[in-house]
């Protein structure tokens, strides 16, 4: 390679860079003025007016629809993001339903179909057939409307370690499916490619998405949450981002070790929470093994939230030994991770009375705007399909943040 070229290289890079922080920034304020991002951004105004001429023309910005009122011969033009000319597509599969949706480059929802699962349990291969044909649905109905679909993220109810593998949706008896390529090999190739993701750290940064809109939680940066549903997973939100690990697993609060010596566990070490904890073990100690084996493990959650409630003896225990060992978890969580708001999804939404009684040294540790303490726990927001949201929202930012690289300005 050339001096040049690499020279060349290297100040594209750049280039692409402040374009990024431009986006990222605009969408960050929700709409700015010129001035008010170059001091945002630190980038000097002649840069910045020359990077908004190339997003205006691309289509990625656009004088915002409500302008200041202009004072007399001075003109302050607010921008906004536009990218309603491309869509990131996401697909969240649940047990026996799916949502498939589409948002626009400033988060606008351009598309949403909801649809019950009917094929055998199980049968990825029928599954992903059945996802890749709603997906293509989704698409047609984007191209009829001249939107180019950018990017397709995936999202199952399990662990992903890889970006290519189910490891474990216990829920779908999947163990290893190479969900991502089923699906791939099925629908129309997307610039961005195509992602597979599990759903807890997803539903988890939407919830943080969603609190961060809320009047007050502006500033809220560390949060963290815990849902049990199938299984027990959570997410750890710190500095505004969401924590992967080296391995994309992090958080994965069902193994951390709480009985040393304790039952074997299905990941190969003793006495983690899953043992005592997981909903199939506290569906058992409940009485209820028999009605989740016949109505499925969403309505023998509800049935045990129902019966706890009526004060039903054999339930209420279960239930109280399950918030002990959750209890615990919270409290090594906060001390752990320092987090401002802790969000409870899954069953534990219906339980954050019992789980917000943490002891008083633990509890000052928590708050953000005018919640504190024990209000600072507080239940999840968005519903079941809160993961696709997470995922379409990660995959925005980081599109956003790499125009060039991302291809954003060759679709105009
Ligand atoms: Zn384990």
């Amino acid at each position: 390679m050339s001096t040049d070229s690499r020279a060349h290289l290297v100040s594209s890079d750049v280039r692409d860079h402040n374009l990024g922080l431009v986006l990222t920034t605009v969408d960050r304020l929700g709409g700015a003025a010129r001035a008010e991002i170059a001091l945002e951004t630190g980038l000097a105004r002649s840069a910045m007016s020359n990077l908004s001429a190339v997003l205006l023309e691309s289509r990625l910005l656009r004088p915002a629809e409500e302008q200041p009122v202009a004072r007399i011969g001075r003109r302050i033009e607010r921008l906004e993001l536009d990218g309603r000319h491309l869509a990131v597509v996401g697909a969240q599969l649940e047990v026996d339903e799916a949502l498939v949706l589409a948002h626009d480059l400033g988060g606008r929802v351009l598309y949403r179909e909801a649809l019950q699962v009917r094929t055998a349990h199980g049968d990825a291969e029928a599954i992903a057939t059945l996802i890749a044909e709603r997906v293509t649905a989704c698409l047609a109905d984007l191209t009829a409307r001249s939107i180019t679909p950018i990017s397709l993220d995936l999202v199952v109810p399990g662990m992903v370690t890889d970006g290519e593998t189910v490891k474990y949706a216990l829920d779908l008896g999947w163990i290893g499916v190479p969900f991502r390529e089923l699906v791939a090999s099925r629908v129309p190739a997307f610039p961005a490619g195509v992602h597979l993701g599990g759903d807890a750290p997803l539903a988890g940064y939407a919830e943080f998405t969603a609190l961060r809109e809320e009047p007050g939680l502006a500033g809220l940066t560390n949060m963290y949450y815990l849902k049990s549903a199938t299984g027990i997973g959570g997410a750890v939100i710190m500095d505004g981002r969401l924590l992967t690990g080296s391995h994309g697993t992090l958080y994965a609060p069902g193994h951390v070790i709480v009985v040393p010596d304790g039952l074997l566990c299905a990941c190969g070490r003793n006495g983690c929470l899953a043992t005592v904890a997981d909903p199939e073990v506290v569906l058992r100690n409940a009485g209820l093994s028999d009605f989740r084996d016949r109505k499925g493990l969403p309505a023998a959650l509800e049935e045990l939230i129902r019966r706890a409630r009526a004060g039903e003896e054999v339930a209420s225990a279960a239930v109280t030994e399950a918030m002990r060992w959750f209890r615990m978890l919270l409290d090594n969580t906060i001390f752990l991770y320092e987090p401002e708001l802790i969000v409870l999804g899954g069953y534990l939404a219906s339980f954050v009375d019992e789980l917000s009684r943490l002891p008083q040294p633990t509890l000052e540790w928590l708050g953000c705007g005018n919640l504190r303490g024990p209000l600072a726990i507080q239940p999840a927001r968005r519903g079941a399909f809160a993961a696709v949201h997470g995922a379409i929202t990660l995959r925005r930012l980081e599109l956003l943040a790499a125009p060039t690289r991302c291809g954003l300005l060759a679709v105009v």
